[in-house]
């Protein structure tokens, strides 16, 4: 499997060329959400001379390119997500974002550029290559849910028969460059909204037994909700709800009628995310009741918790120690409370999520801006690592019966 390593690095100058235009390319125009037509045409021309069968979709940019081996096997799905997201950057990189507010700042121009060149490896090996792999660009994983619309939209069904695994890296600037990070299990959380409005009655700062004040409810609400969680949680089955937002009011010396909170609940599995969706429901309006107003809870449900299943983590395990360096594999001791909607690939169909080190040099693992930050910047060495990675999944799997 070095050989793949040593084929993947050959790639490398046009991988680092490929996520460069896909990053500079929000210097024109923004591409984040579901649609994304100028990344995809970027992909689709990067793809051009290979052998793959194309499916586009209609309801997102999403692309699904099938590779067919050359004798019978399983279907492999492996994915990368394409969109950006709402940031300004603060890189400096001399192929940073011009257009304000436009980011790739989770790196998926990074995953688009390995899955291209994992898509190029193996067409190149077509001939060792048994069943179908199913290339999976998708948009809007950014809170848009792009992987649930390209499931709707027959991702699943996009050959003969279903994908039998299912495999997705994403980078991480908390591990050092080419670092493979990964558990059985929960790997990361499920993410809901719940947005509470207190309703009070507006009134005069000076008065306030004359008005019904929000905001000190608002305060208690936040307050109740944390307490609760710490005693009604099981601690070996977390769950965090943090209010990220609060509003209310125009000035010094009015009390408002409305107080808002806004936040998310994350959990590891679906009971907590049932018990604190519950909770929250009942805190808010009975802390709103005791002081004779009202509150009301509306929770937005958002991506499931990212389930891995062991059996294939296990087998990423093994194929990753095999391709890669001595030392370059390391199970996760903790899920992450991050949330991706590859979760919703991971219900349908048996796979994993790893995590890809990509920590820049002279930068401290951890200690690198991180995920969303306005500076964050990815070692592009790693895509060696993703891209070889993502190839040696699914050669090893044709040659594998039962992974
Ligand atoms: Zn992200
Ligand atoms: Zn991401």
């Amino acid at each position: 499997m070095t050989d793949l390593l040593a084929a993947s690095r050959a790639l490398l100058p046009e991988l680092v060329q490929l996520r460069r235009l896909l990053h500079r390319l929000l210097h024109r125009f923004p591409e984040r959400g579901n649609h994304l037509p100028l990344t995809r045409g970027i992909v689709l021309d990067a793809l051009a001379d290979l052998p793959l069968d194309l499916s586009l979709h209609n309801s997102t940019s999403g692309v699904v390119a099938a590779l067919r081996g050359s004798r019978p096997g399983p279907v492999t799905l492996l994915r990368a997500d394409m969109d950006a997201l709402p940031v300004n950057e603060d890189t400096g990189l001399e192929f940073a974002s011009e257009h304000p507010g436009f980011m790739h700042a989770c790196g998926h121009d990074l995953h688009t550029a390995m899955l291209v060149g994992a898509a190029r490896l193996l067409s190149s090996m077509q001939d060792q290559l048994g069943g179908t792999v199913l290339f999976m660009f998708q948009p809007g994983e950014e809170g848009f849910a792009g992987a649930r619309f390209m499931i709707e939209e027959g991702l699943l069904d996009t050959v003969e028969e279903k994908p039998a695994g299912a495999f997705a890296l994403h980078v991480n600037t908390w591990f050092a460059s080419g670092a493979v990070r990964h558990r059985a299990g929960a790997q990361l959380a499920s993410d809901d909204e719940v947005r509470i409005t207190v309703r009070g009655k507006g009134g005069h700062a000076s008065s306030p037994h004359l008005a019904y004040d929000p905001i000190p409810v608002a305060a208690e609400i936040v307050l109740a909700v944390e307490t609760a969680i710490t005693r009604r949680i099981n601690v070996f089955d977390p769950g965090v709800i943090t209010f990220a937002t609060i509003s209310a009011g125009t000035t010094h010396n009015v009390i408002p009628e409305h107080a808002l909170l806004v936040g998310t609940i994350r959990a590891l599995s679906d009971s907590t995310r049932e018990q604190l969706q519950a909770l929250v429901k009942r805190v808010a309006p009975h802390i709103a009741s005791a002081h004779g107003m009202e509150a009301d809870v509306d929770i937005d449900i958002g991506y499931p918790v990212t389930v891995n299943d062991p059996e294939h983590t296990t087998f990423v395990d093994s194929v990753a120690r095999q391709t890669l360096d001595d030392g370059q594999v390391e199970w996760m001791d903790t899920p992450v409370m991050g949330s991706e909607d590859w979760g919703y690939v991971l219900e349908e169909v048996p796979g994993t999520m790893s995590f890809l080190g990509a920590c820049p040099p002279g930068l401290v693992p951890g200690e690198a801006p991180g995920l969303h930050s306005n500076r964050a910047v990815f070692d592009e060495e790693a895509m060696v690592t993703g891209t070889a990675l993502h190839a040696a999944v699914a050669l090893t799997r044709t040659t594998t019966p039962g992974t």
